[in-house]
């Protein structure tokens, strides 16, 4: 089969290599569909944690595909459907993952793609709690975005964040991956959505997902603008991923008792 390698700092390249064999009692063998390319491929493959793992490793953190066999102690899944993969191969037996807090695993492996072997191959077994199965209609493509864009988007708004309809949240980069996920699913609760682009083109984009009210930040500051589109009232949500560009700005247009959550920083964290 052809896997997708990362073989040094800025170094990927196809292969071939072996394909798995049965998959274990508690695995299922999943033929790969789609996969996304998020910020932390961009990172991998920029040579970030190289110390943190032995190369070449196998890209992709974020991915699709097609049951192909299931080990013989899976249930509830079944040849054909279509499955999202976890993109950390955490333990499954620690208090964190008995809860199904997964991110909390106290003795994970790694990050697929990132740290072990990922998603951008052929084929893959991989334990059968780690994949989640597709609702009807949606395809390989929408199911590759699952995972992590639009799975850390909902643990960011509704897990820690506890946006509620009617409130008013900033989405910073609305152009982003995250960013876009993030107008959608406030705005299918209710929220009022205002957020950042850098750009007249994303500006269009982001109102097309819903967006109630677009800046972009090279031509007006957004502290400003919201500011009098809030009558000085603040932020209920900050919806930060951003980083040292944003931050300061972010903290000044909370309200009292607002939230701000963050997820990364793309642009650094030093000033
Ligand atoms: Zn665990």
């Amino acid at each position: 089969m052809r896997a997708l390698v990362i073989k040094g700092a800025r170094d990927v390249g196809v292969i071939e290599t072996d394909a798995p064999g049965a998959p274990a009692d508690d695995e299922v063998q999943v033929r790969i569909g789609a996969v996304a390319l998020n910020h932390i491929d961009v990172w991998g493959w920029r040579g970030m944690a190289f110390a943190k793992r032995v190369l070449p490793i196998v890209a992709g953190a974020e991915a699709a595909g097609e049951i192909a066999a299931c080990g013989k102690d899976v249930t509830g899944l079944s040849k054909g459907q279509i499955v999202s993969l976890y993109g950390a191969k955490t333990c499954g037996t620690c208090a964190g993952c008995v809860e199904g807090r997964d991110n909390f695993c106290e003795d994970v492996q790694g990050i697929y793609g990132f740290h072990i072997d990922g998603f951008a191959r052929e084929l893959i077994n991989i334990p059968a709690r780690l994949v989640v199965g597709a609702p009807r209609g949606v395809d390989v493509i929408a199911a590759a975005c699952a995972p992590v864009t639009f799975g850390c988007v909902e643990h960011m708004l509704f897990d820690n964040a506890k946006l509620k309809g009617g409130e008013i949240i900033l989405v910073h980069a609305g152009g982003s991956g995250i960013g876009s996920a993030a107008i959608q699913m406030a705005k299918s609760i209710g929220a009022t959505v205002i957020t950042t682009v850098g750009s007249d083109e994303k500006m269009e984009a982001a109102v097309k997902l819903g967006a109630d009210h677009v800046i972009n930040y090279k031509e007006d500051r957004f502290e400003g603008v919201i500011r009098k589109l809030t009558k000085k009232k603040g932020i209920d949500v900050v919806f930060e991923h951003v980083g040292v560009d944003t931050w300061a700005g972010s903290m000044f247009v909370l309200k009292r008792g607002g939230r701000l959550v963050t997820c990364g920083s793309t642009t650094g964290i030093m000033a």
